[in-house]
């Protein structure tokens, strides 16, 4: 009945990083299923987004480690892991605002894939394929045109998503993907990453508890760096030490 640490598509186990001795995420562990979305609260400075950047290699670890599909991330540069199938959206959109919604998926497009890459015709009508479906994934299908600058911020949120789904990851990370989104956008976002799962985990860092429950198979409840819960939305939502130091304010 137990799983074995080589099913989980992500195992983090034990996981530290000290700035000048403050340790900002503290013997963390964490198991991520495939086609998960997971879902990480917890209060301002709970060392949150410093667990992303643990994962995608930004951050480098104090101690502990991080398996993605078998394979240790911790001691691996950040390229080296998004080529292992890690994306991550940051918080501030990073689309190229002078370029139109296809071109800044085109750009996108994982480069060499193929050994065959030197066949431009099929090349290009793999890319066209592929952008087409994103676009579609993303609700810009009839934007695909458009210059980027001139799509509302929701959408600069969805564009960026689009960049990464183009590059398949087997895992994507989101920093509050929903800041700053009006209500339909939100359950748009919701519908989006429910689509994306049945090819990947999603990973979320969130604070719009609305959107967390429409999203989330299991909630982390980060604190100073530890982990102080973790379930169901419902069980999290009922759990004292959670109300406490988050949902209570
Ligand atoms: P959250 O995303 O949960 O709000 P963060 O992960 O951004 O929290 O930050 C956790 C703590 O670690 C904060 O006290 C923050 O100031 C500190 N911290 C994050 N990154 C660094 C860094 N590169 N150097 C020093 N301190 C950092
Ligand atoms: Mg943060």
């Amino acid at each position: 009945m137990s799983q074995t640490v080589t099913d989980f598509l992500l195992a983090v186990e034990g996981l530290t990083v000290s700035f000048d001795g403050f340790k900002a995420v503290d013997d963390l562990s964490l198991y991520i299923d495939p086609n998960e979305i997971r879902v990480i609260i917890g209060p301002n400075g709970a060392g949150k987004t410093t667990v992303l950047d643990l994962i995608c290699g930004r951050t480098k670890a104090s101690a502990g480690s991080i398996k993605f599909r078998g394979t240790e991330l911790t001691t691996m540069k950040e390229h080296q892991i998004v080529r292992a199938g890690v994306g991550r959206k940051f918080q501030n959109p990073s689309i190229y605002e002078d370029l139109t919604v296809l071109e800044n998926l085109e750009i996108s497009f994982p480069r060499g894939r193929s050994v065959f890459g030197a066949l431009g015709f099929r090349r290009d009508a793999e890319v066209r394929d592929r952008i087409e479906e994103v676009a579609a994934m993303i609700f810009l299908s009839d934007f695909l045109n458009m210059q980027a600058e001139y799509l509302s911020h929701g959408q600069k949120q969805w564009l960026e998503i689009g960049m990464l789904l183009i590059q398949d990851p087997a895992l994507l990370m989101l920093d509050e993907p929903v800041a700053g989104m009006s209500v339909s956008e939100r359950k748009k976002t919701a519908e989006l990453l429910h689509r994306i799962i049945q090819h990947r985990s999603v990973l979320v860092i969130e604070h719009d508890m609305g959107f967390v429950a429409d999203i989330a198979h299991k909630v982390t409840v980060l604190h100073q760096g530890r982990v102080i819960s973790e379930g169901s939305m419902a069980a999290v939502q009922a759990d004292p030490r959670v109300v406490e130091v988050y949902l209570g304010h």
